[in-house]
């Protein structure tokens, strides 16, 4: 079976499967329930008698993504034989992108890339971390990959208006207290953006505060990109470029702004 099958009865039997393994760890979960607090047995009847009223027929998520996947396939792979015949072969985006987690900013939708031209990493508030191969290997991985593999052009990280991720490394007490397991800890990466808002701008309301640090935290970021010795030495060379951007979709802007941001204007889009 292919991973992504549009076959309506290969899904349904993927759905199956998924249904009876759910409703038997769910049933083992309600069998320990002397050690639950009431309220999750409650919420685990209810999980429970939802799945088996779906008697395994296809559920909505999994609609979703057959519908999702067969449009994706009518509509751009078959009238794109050509650049799918490329990408079967390689690729060589031009583009490392680094951008939110958040639903509302994927960067092949706000930007348009097709496939085969920006190479992706999503992550909480879209940050960069400073090189550290214990901590931080994931994200250097991806960054080593773009940048010595396929030698991408541009390293672009974009920020965005009303980011979750911000707000939260705003709140972190100046005690440096955290409450999440690992939220604050990684949006904590971006502490020296917080720092020069909350110095120069505390004259704006909470709001105007995020969105600074919304951009100020993108400039932290392509900072740490230069502690990458393969990022710094490319960007030395001229074979790559470090741009910041932020795009607001409250307003429906984008701001574009390169590494040298003191000398350079930005612009908006
Ligand atoms: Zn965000």
């Amino acid at each position: 079976m292919t991973l992504f099958s549009t076959n309506p009865r290969e899904v349904t039997k993927m759905a199956e499967d998924s249904y009876e393994d759910a409703i038997a760890g769910l049933k083992k979960l309600l069998s320990e329930k002397n050690e639950l607090e009431d309220a999750a047995v409650a919420k685990i009847r209810q999980l429970t008698a939802e799945l088996e009223g779906a008697g395994g027929k296809k559920s909505d998520p999994d609609e979703k993504i057959r519908t999702g996947f067969a449009h994706f396939k009518a509509e751009k792979y078959e009238k794109n034989p050509e650049l799918f015949g490329q990408l079967a072969k390689g690729q060589s985006p031009k583009f490392l992108v680094f951008a939110c987690s958040d639903s509302r900013v994927c960067p092949s939708h706000i930007l348009n890339f097709q496939p085969g031209e920006a190479f992706v990493v999503r992550n909480i508030a879209n940050m960069v971390p400073p090189f550290d191969q214990t901590k931080y290997s994931g994200v250097g991985a991806a960054v080593e990959y773009a940048v010595v593999h396929l030698k991408v052009e541009n390293i672009l990280v974009i920020g965005h208006s009303c980011c979750g991720g911000i707000k939260g490394l705003m709140s972190i007490p100046d005690d440096g207290s955290t409450n999440s397991d690992f939220i604050e800890e990684w949006v904590k990466i971006c502490l020296p953006a917080k720092a020069k808002v909350k110095a120069e701008c505390c004259h704006l309301d909470p709001t105007e505060q995020c969105t600074k640090l919304e951009k100020e935290a993108v400039n932290v970021s392509l900072g740490n990109l230069l502690t990458y010795p393969f990022v710094r030495e490319a960007v030395v060379q001229k074979s790559l470029a470090l741009k910041g951007g932020h795009y607001d979709f409250v307003n429906g802007s984008f701001e574009l702004w390169n590494i040298d941001f003191n000398l350079t204007p930005s612009v908006s889009l």
